[in-house]
């Protein structure tokens, strides 16, 4: 179990950690409103706030946005999932992938050798993984 570690733009390679969680901008599709959401950087811990203060509707899908560098964090292997840069280390990291579904409790971190999932994520990666879109 990879705990506790430091979330990275993919994009600009800065550090996305604001005391300790995840600091990221969402943008809701359906209700044209943005804002700042905070998110636990344990794995398949879906424990968030926002601000403001929304309540995303089940099954919305939700795009995540880096504060930093405004770049569009949804995962170019899945539109329903962002990806983040979970470094374990100054030299190694790990792709994070995680659903941006509401609803949708799925985390998979990419290492080297395996796909970790966390969450509700039984047995559906390889689902998933189908639907990984080039
Ligand atoms: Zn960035």
């Amino acid at each position: 179990m990879i705990q506790n570690c430091n979330y990275h733009c993919p994009k600009c390679e800065k550090s996305l950690m604001k005391n300790s969680s995840v600091e990221l901008n969402f943008k809701r599709q359906n209700h044209n409103e943005t804002g700042v959401i905070h998110l636990s950087p344990e794995p398949g811990n879906y424990d968030f706030t926002t601000t403001p203060n929304v309540s995303f509707d089940k099954g919305e899908r939700v795009i995540f946005i880096c504060p930093l560098c405004n770049a569009d964090l949804t995962s170019e292997k899945n539109y329903k999932f962002a990806e983040l840069r979970m470094m374990v280390n100054e030299f190694i990291y790990f792709e994070a992938l995680f659903s941006t579904v509401h609803g949708d409790k799925r985390t998979y971190i990419v290492t080297q050798d395996e796909i970790d999932s966390y969450g509700d994520a039984d047995g559906e990666i390889h689902d998933d993984l189908d639907d990984f879109n080039p």
